[in-house]
């Protein structure tokens, strides 16, 4: 699962609303799409723009100037739909200057919520979720003439292959390759929102990958909430094969992907990566508790045992590995012992970083069935135990990262200090560069030496 949670050692994470970037205009609609939640939703903006551009819509990344205003969001927690109705007030503002301002809402949120969404505070005229993107030109144009739109209805083979996504401009793009969840974790609205898995085709992948690579990004992440069970039939293709002839395919891009499930973590995938150098040595393996009376009843389809002997297979083929999680704490009926073992766990694997929350029951879950019989107390105690475990093994690991060289993908500036560049190892760790050069470039690789860190970020000197 890909969420929008605590993260340590990736801020430039999905963290903040992000608009899409620019398209002119034919048909007099300009499109401001926000983007709430998870990479995946990133990616579907993208696919939304991609859509609309292609039907002679403008897409433009200034909110004043839009007519039609989108909200791609979130339903994985419950503050992340707070967010939305929030955001809704403060679009009234927009609405009040003017009245023909159309807002949509988009993603998990519309696919969960529906027809409580239609006309929310007179605001809201189009519902459409994560499989029905084909019909937002047409929605739109409807809605313009009063009518109120939703749909919501999930495919079990939309994978938007033939849709081209009007990327935001930069180095690292993200590459959807598989829709939807058929893992049916118990605390988990993804298959009710995204529906079941369906993966793209292979030879669209491969081509895809190269447009990018032609049109100079130079990283690209494969996207899907369960990478691992991507399998193309007609093919023969699963995803340890896919990741493998992606390598081939643009031996100079580095390869990334998120996100893996512990039970399909297989060998043949560990080992592809262990030899292809253009394949990045990150792995973020959700493990969600270090519990197996937990995992069992969160559905997660593994024990304890299975993913250490998954862990210990990582460390041993790729040594140099950086590893993240994500742990949910007070999952119903969680005791003293059992976030122990989670502790246990996390002081075992070591993890360079970890999304980390507290269980939040989501109705149309099985959990939701469940007395959510941890008090906010004592999870809120759980957490920050967690979180300070965490952070003290971030801050050792990075600690032990000084004195060794690194190439460093430069992504930009430093967002503290615009005389400092700042670039990310393909162990996805951010570096940033003491010593300023005005000739190096977005883009460029670079060779750094780690002089000091914190627990979320290295610091170099180019070599
Ligand atoms: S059901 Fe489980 S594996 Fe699937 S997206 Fe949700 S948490 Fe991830």
């Amino acid at each position: 699962m890909i969420e929008e949670i605590q993260i340590l050692n990736n801020k430039s994470a999905a963290q903040k609303p992000r608009a899409v970037e620019i398209s002119e205009t034919t048909n007099g609609f300009n499109v401001y799409i926000e983007t709430y939640g998870c990479q995946m939703n990133v990616n579907d903006s993208e696919i939304v723009a991609g859509i609309l551009a292609q039907s002679g819509f403008g897409i433009t990344d200034k909110i004043d100037n839009s007519n039609v205003i989108l909200l791609n969001t979130c339903s994985v927690r419950d503050n992340a739909e707070a967010k939305i109705f929030k955001r809704l007030e403060q679009l009234r503002f927009y609405r009040k200057q003017n009245s023909k301002l159309l807002v949509g809402i988009l993603g998990c949120m519309a696919e969960r919520l529906r027809g409580k969404l239609v006309g929310h505070q007179d605001l809201v005229s189009i519902v459409v979720g994560p499989d029905e993107y084909r019909k937002v030109p047409e929605m739109i144009e409807q809605s313009m003439n009063g009518e109120v739109g939703i749909a919501v209805k999930l495919s079990r083979v939309e994978t938007y292959d033939d849709i081209i996504p009007l990327r935001t401009q930069g180095i690292s793009a993200w590459l959807s390759i598989i829709r939807g969840c058929d893992k049916f974790c118990t605390y988990c609205v993804v298959p009710y929102t995204r529906g079941r898995e369906r993966s793209k085709p292979f030879p669209v992948v491969i081509k895809e990958l190269i447009d990018l690579y032609e049109l100079g990004y130079k990283e690209v992440t494969l996207l899907g909430q369960n990478v691992n069970s991507y399998i193309d039939m007609e093919n023969k293709v699963d995803f340890a094969k896919l990741l493998v002839e992606c390598a081939k395919a643009v031996p100079s891009m580095r390869i990334r992907y998120t996100t893996s499930h512990p039970y399909d973590m297989t060998d043949e995938l560990i080992e592809a990566m262990a030899s292809h150098h253009n394949i990045c040595n990150y792995i973020h393996l959700p493990v969600q508790s270090g519990s197996d009376r937990i995992l069992q009843m969160m559905n997660r389809h593994y024990t304890v045992e299975h993913y250490l002997d998954r862990m210990r297979k990582i460390k041993e083929l790729i040594p140099n590995c950086s590893l993240s999680t994500d742990i949910i704490t007070g999952f119903p009926t969680e005791t003293e012992d059992d976030h122990k073992a989670t502790m246990d766990l996390m002081a075992e694997v070591r993890y360079d970083g970890a999304y980390m929350f507290n269980y939040s029951p989501r109705s149309k879950t099985k959990a939701y069935m469940m007395e959510d019989d941890v008090t906010p107390d004592v999870k809120g105690r759980r957490l920050t135990e967690i979180i300070e475990q965490q952070n003290k093994i971030s801050r050792e690991l990075n600690e032990a990262e000084h004195g060794l060289i690194h190439e460093v993908l430069i992504e930009g500036t430093s967002k503290k200090n615009k005389n400092e560049w700042q670039g990310r190892t393909d162990t996805n760790k951010v570096v940033i560069f003491d010593n300023y050069e005005q000739n190096y470039k977005i883009g460029q690789t670079i060779t750094c030496k780690i002089t000091r860190s914190t627990s979320g970020t290295l610091f170099g000197d180019v070599v």
